[in-house]
């Protein structure tokens, strides 16, 4: 993913945290070495809509429309959460992300409790952008409902704390959770105070067509217009979805360069629609891909991501919508610019942190070899070929295993606090 796009047969040389060279013969004698022969290293796929706070309630809320989606089972199961259940949330969400290749996300935890969310992100090694989710609107669910002052308050301590923690694998975005939610001063403070921090903002917009009609009756305006008026726009911001916008829109996008996140997976089973995302690149805007939480899914799976950016957008357009290669630019350099890091992640390039992803396509569903090898990685591979993963110059999976914690601890505590939320809201 380097400005050429090169495919490279040799070393990729990691010292510390960064790549040092990239070539063949450039491995020194007396490195420490994963031997990759026959296998293919890519740059760790990013994903820039998730969220970890959803990875218990998997299944939970299947085949409803979004509304009720939200209201009958999404915001009671995440009114629920303790930070235990956050922790191990969290862990599960960042324990599949790892071993699927995925090496970085933006994500979007739950009102409270979101330092357990970054603890677990601590201890296992995944790079991540998070932020506590703000609800203020009178409208907002009772149970998620924060007054506007203390919920930017502990949202600035929560940037405080772990803006640029772990090395500066972590990080902190401001993550209002959708207009309809938040009140104009809310959204106004969060924009300042991303600017302050050099932080991103994250947040969704026009999922559905209800959402558009819900701001225009209450402002008057256009969703992605009235977000840009309290400052949520430019490279900044990070907007999921953005499945209902028109020509007038996908211009106001690219002339600011904000980050549009697609969630083809969340788009197709809440039925929101399909992203005008051709349309989109093709007018010079950022994007990127994400899977969105577990429960809307409900893989957390970058290889399905990709495989559906492109084919979702065939039957409209035509079979050469969305080549392959565009759409591994959206999950590596596209997600990159979403969490503010593309200087740092997003290619094998030197200087560059050491955030790999190496995966075995000698699978029958990935041959023959002699195939295009982008449209192997883009079409053909599945989350379960990813042999080894880098991230911050840490090797985190090794040989398909996860090394930075117990898969089985949590398996075994995941099930048991996802049961602790199910009984609580009377599931
Ligand atoms: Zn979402």
């Amino acid at each position: 993913m380097d400005a050429q796009r090169r495919i490279v047969d040799g070393d990729v040389v990691v010292v510390g945290d960064r790549i040092q060279a990239v070539g063949p013969g450039r491995a020194k004698a007396g490195a420490k070495t994963i031997d990759c022969s026959g296998l293919v290293i890519i740059p760790g796929l990013i994903q820039a809509h998730i969220h970890l706070c959803q990875t218990l309630f998997r299944g939970l809320a299947d085949d409803l429309v979004l509304e009720d989606w939200l209201a009958k089972r999404i915001w009671p199961l995440e009114a629920a959460h303790t930070a235990d259940s956050i922790y191990w949330s969290a862990m599960l969400g960042a324990a599949e992300l790892l071993l699927g290749g995925t090496t970085a996300i933006l994500d979007m935890e739950t009102v409270r409790h979101t330092g357990a969310a970054f603890e677990a992100l601590e201890a296992i090694g995944l790079r991540a952008t998070a932020g506590k989710c703000l609800m203020d609107a009178p409208t907002a669910p009772a149970g998620l409902r924060e007054a506007t002052g203390p919920a930017l308050e502990e949202a600035a301590a929560l940037c405080e704390k772990w803006h640029g923690a772990a090395n500066g694998r972590l990080r902190y975005c401001f993550a209002p959770r959708f207009a309809p939610s938040c009140t104009g001063p809310m959204l106004r403070a969060v924009s300042d105070l991303a600017e302050r921090h050099a932080a991103m903002i994250h947040t969704h917009a026009a999922e559905t067509p209800a959402e558009l009609e819900i701001v225009r009756r209450e402002t008057g305006d256009d969703e992605l217009s009235y977000l840009d008026s309290v400052g949520i726009s430019g490279p900044r911001a990070a907007l999921a979805h953005c499945v209902w916008v028109d020509g007038d829109g996908i211009q106001r996008l690219a002339r600011q360069q904000t980050n549009v996140v697609h969630c083809p997976s969340s788009n197709l089973k809440l039925g929101s629609g399909l992203a005008p995302i051709p349309e989109m690149l093709a007018a010079g805007c950022r994007v990127a891909i994400g899977a969105d939480g577990a429960p809307c899914n409900n893989r957390l799976d970058a290889f399905s991501e990709m495989r559906l950016a492109a084919l979702v957008q065939k039957p409209r357009l035509g079979p050469d919508a969305m080549p392959a290669a565009q759409v591994l630019e959206l999950a590596t350099l596209g997600g990159a610019r979403a969490l503010g890091l593309e200087k740092e992640i997003g290619s094998l390039e030197v200087g560059k942190k050491a955030d790999l992803a190496v995966l075995d396509l000698s699978g029958p569903h990935a041959q023959p070899e002699s195939a295009d090898l982008v449209s192997r990685i883009v079409y053909s591979a599945r989350a379960s070929d990813v042999r080894h993963v880098i991230v911050d110059g840490k090797v985190v999976v090794k040989d398909g295993g996860l090394r930075t914690a117990k898969l089985e601890e949590i398996n075994r505590e995941a099930n048991k606090t996802a049961g602790r939320l199910r009984r609580a809201v009377g599931l």
